[in-house]
């Protein structure tokens, strides 16, 4: 035990002697936002990091421009870091996405501080595309997490969480066409579409009110028609449907699906439903993991709350839970400002943040010595993973 934590001690100094660099890396995400699948900064900037500090990386992992493999040592454990680094169209690192990759490259830094070569296989990956394109589930297709034991990321929030449940995602793209028409000559020779997708958006909102409270739908009109006097032939949306339940989500996508069929019935527009070719899996939390992960984040001062949170978000990390054991715990910026808004893209180049950051780097590289010298905890959380546990 002692072994571990004076590996422990190691792996907490090896994120705070690198803590500058970090910062540095962080600012510059943030400074220059790039959307998902077009993060070519970034991936370049952490590949060169990485290299730097005697990782092997592979550039445009799996056949993505932005996605980059890096491994160091060959252990008989494989822990893999996540570094996401995309930002939202119009409010940039509006999910701090810049602190998700520089925890995940100090938490590499600070494990590979702590072991040998011969201890452990240590991946760190760049997961392109979390908002919308879904990167790590073409990584996963792809083969990117084979051999992995253990799969750690962590997300800034307004607080710390340590298993924060995640909802299942689909999205669909429709589209309606009808027949233009002048909309006041002659408006009985036209085809509303704007109608069926009006038809299809007042259905589902009516919808809406007797859907479980652990499931969410919400879209927007993406086109509407070109002039007013003119009858639309094309309305189109986007909509996303989530539920915390597999099954559940299945029978939401059903429902949905004839909200968009009733509005062409209605106004006699054709329409075509296209359902993304990724769905996001709810998250299932690692217990084991999870807990571990704590006790060494409360170690070097984090605070958790332990609300259970009625509502949430998504993510293509749900998928990697059910393949791998794995955690995505959340964590405070230091300001009590919410994802996806502009107020969270300031507060996340904050020196507040940044301390966090570093502290969340240190808990996850610690949670990683954990894995490889407490063989008991690999294995409870491989049997905990086995029999279908987590949370939720
Ligand atoms: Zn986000
Ligand atoms: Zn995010």
């Amino acid at each position: 035990m002692s072994d571990t934590n004076d590996a422990k001690e190691q792996a907490r100094r090896g994120v705070a002697d690198a803590a500058d660099e970090l910062i540095d890396v962080s600012r510059r995400i943030h400074a220059n936002p790039e959307l998902a699948m077009e993060e070519r900064q970034a991936a370049a900037l952490l590949s060169e990091r990485l290299e730097a500090h005697g990782f092997q990386v592979e550039r445009n992992a799996c056949g993505l421009e932005t996605a980059f493999r890096a491994s160091w040592g060959e252990g008989p454990v494989t822990i893999a870091y996540l570094c996401e680094y995309d930002a939202l169209p119009e409010i940039g690192h509006a999910c701090g996405h810049n602190l998700i990759a520089t925890a995940g490259l100090g938490a590499a830094y600070g494990l590979k501080a702590a072991l040998s070569p011969s201890q452990v296989r240590l991946l760190v990956l760049g997961t392109p595309a979390e908002e919308g394109l879904n990167g790590k589930i073409i990584m996963l297709e792809r083969g990117a997490f084979e051999g992995v034991d253990v799969a750690l990321m962590a997300h800034p929030s307004p607080a710390d969480v340590d298993m924060p449940p995640m909802y299942g995602l689909a999205q669909v793209e429709v589209e309606y066409g009808g027949q233009a028409a002048h909309a006041s000559f002659a408006p009985e020779m036209g085809i509303n579409a704007l109608d069926g997708l009006v038809t299809a958006y007042q259905a589902i909102a009516q919808l809406r009110q007797h859907i479980r409270r652990d499931s969410r739908i919400h879209g927007i009109i993406t086109d509407g028609g070109s002039a007013p006097n003119v009858v639309p032939e094309r309305a189109a949306g986007t909509f996303y449907v989530r539920a915390l339940q597999p099954p559940y989500l299945e029978e939401l996508k059903e429902k949905v699906h004839r909200c968009f069929e009733a509005g062409a019935v209605a106004s006699g527009a054709t329409v075509d439903i296209r359902w993304g070719p990724y769905t996001c899996a709810p998250m299932r939390s690692n217990r084991a993991l999870a807990a571990a992960y704590r006790a060494n984040a409360e170690s070097v001062g984090r605070t958790f709350i332990d609300v259970r949170l009625d509502s949430t978000a998504s993510s293509d990390m749900g998928n990697v839970s059910q393949a791998m054991p794995s955690i995505h715990p959340m964590f405070g910026v230091g300001a009590m400002a919410f994802n996806h808004t502009p107020a969270f893209t300031d507060v996340c180049a904050t020196e507040a943040a940044h301390a966090s950051m570093v502290q969340v780097a240190q808990a996850l590289a610690m949670t990683g010595v954990d894995v490889v010298l407490d063989p008991d905890l690999l294995q409870r959380a491989k049997d905990e993973f086995a029999s279908g546990g987590g949370y939720p």
